[in-house]
């Protein structure tokens, strides 16, 4: 079931947005080389709890951390570790916080230090796709849309499109109804409502769309080793258009 959230509702997701949002702020600075995943992982959960909130991926189906931190050609759900940054890496670091019952989530992927023009053509080509899906976001549209502006939008840019895994509904879980895939086609796929939330989350590769699980049974890594990248805001439907949760 897809649930329409009350004004009560949306302003408890936008406050877990916007400690999600505080948190990405708060560990972009500490995003340097020579900082292993787990330093930040132990200094996202301890500025969450700081802002009266918990991380909503730790213990999440047996999840072991705050963070997911996936790097270079890691997609998501990497966990983070004793791997230290280095020069020229990225990283994308997806974030969950849950306030009062209610849930954020937004990932983003940050440059260590100095980046190739590849990985730069891909890290702004990913967030751009998130945008192009984003507008696609009012009542009467369906999520078929969202997801076939993301897919032609990579596609012109050459980029590989993860089927395998994709956006939700968020609310009282982190992972509601309903799936919000990055491919699609137009008008098909659940009606758009006023009172939605939903996260939208392109995550594109630099080489082939296709993806293998590595034997930690979480991280998620392309099979042919390119770099991939990973933008997501959540986003409640409004009157005519969207509003971001996950933002200032
Ligand atoms: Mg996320
Ligand atoms: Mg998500």
């Amino acid at each position: 079931m897809i649930s329409l959230k009350s004004d009560r509702e949306i302003e408890l997701l936008r406050k877990a947005g916007h400690i999600v949002y505080l948190t990405h702020q708060y560990l972009k600075p500490y995003v340097k080389e020579g900082i292993t995943t787990k330093e930040l992982d132990r200094l996202a959960e301890e500025f969450i709890r700081s802002q009266g909130a918990t991380p909503s991926f730790k213990g999440y189906e047996g999840f072991p951390a705050t963070l997911c931190t996936s790097v270079n050609q890691q997609v998501v759900h990497g966990i983070p570790g004793n791997y230290r940054l280095k020069n020229g890496d990225i990283i994308s670091i997806d974030i969950g916080a849950c306030y009062k019952g209610y849930h954020g989530d937004s990932a983003w992927t940050y440059a260590v230090g100095e980046i190739d023009e590849e990985k730069k053509y891909l890290m702004e080509h990913t967030e751009k796709a998130l945008f192009q899906g984003l507008a696609q976001i009012k009542p009467g549209n369906r999520i078929g849309d969202i997801g076939h502006a993301i897919e032609t939008y990579a596609k012109e840019h050459h980029l590989g499109v993860v089927e395998e895994l994709v956006g939700h509904g968020v609310g009282t879980n982190v992972h509601e109804e309903p799936d919000v895939p990055n491919y699609g086609r137009p008008g098909t796929g659940p009606l758009l409502r006023e009172g939605m939330v939903i996260a939208v989350e392109p995550m594109l590769n630099l080489g082939s769309k296709e993806i293998c699980m590595l034997d930690d049974d979480w991280t998620v890594e392309t099979m042919d080793g390119s770099p991939s990248a990973h933008f997501e805001h959540t986003v409640a439907v409004t009157k005519d258009g969207y509003q971001i949760m996950t933002g200032e």
